[in-house]
């Protein structure tokens, strides 16, 4: 009998997984960009008043990764990873917009009219 396994099958797809996740849905990049980078927003987030259903009372707040943390020593561990580093660098970039989208998709702004089959078409 060879190998049952394969090696390796699941290198690299940690932060997939993490992302399709629902029950630890995080919030949107595009609602963090446009709401809780938000000076006032930001500073209320930091603030939190103490929330025993939270982790660590909702003290330890990351505004990036809209993720609360334990303690404050796992919060700053985390502002020194990969994964929230990758996060600020993406927060920086522009927000991709619906337009972009569709002309990606090449639905831009030529308008399609829709086909009529009438019946002078058919005579
Ligand atoms: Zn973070």
């Amino acid at each position: 009998m060879g190998r049952l396994r394969r090696s390796r099958a699941h290198h690299a797809r940690r932060d997939v997984h993490r992302a399709a996740r629902t029950r630890v849905r995080a919030r949107d990049i595009d609602q963090i960009q446009f709401e809780d980078l938000d000076p006032k927003r930001r500073a209320e987030l930091e603030a939190q008043p103490l929330d025993h259903e939270l982790p660590g009372l909702g003290q330890h707040y990351c505004v990036e990764c809209a993720k609360y943390y334990e303690t404050d020593e796992a919060l700053k561990s985390h502002w020194r990873s990969k994964v929230h580093k990758r996060r600020v660098k993406q927060l920086k970039e522009k927000p991709y917009t619906i337009e972009e989208a569709e002309m990606a998709a090449g639905l831009g702004r030529e308008q399609r009219k829709p086909r009529v089959t009438s019946m002078e078409d058919i005579t």
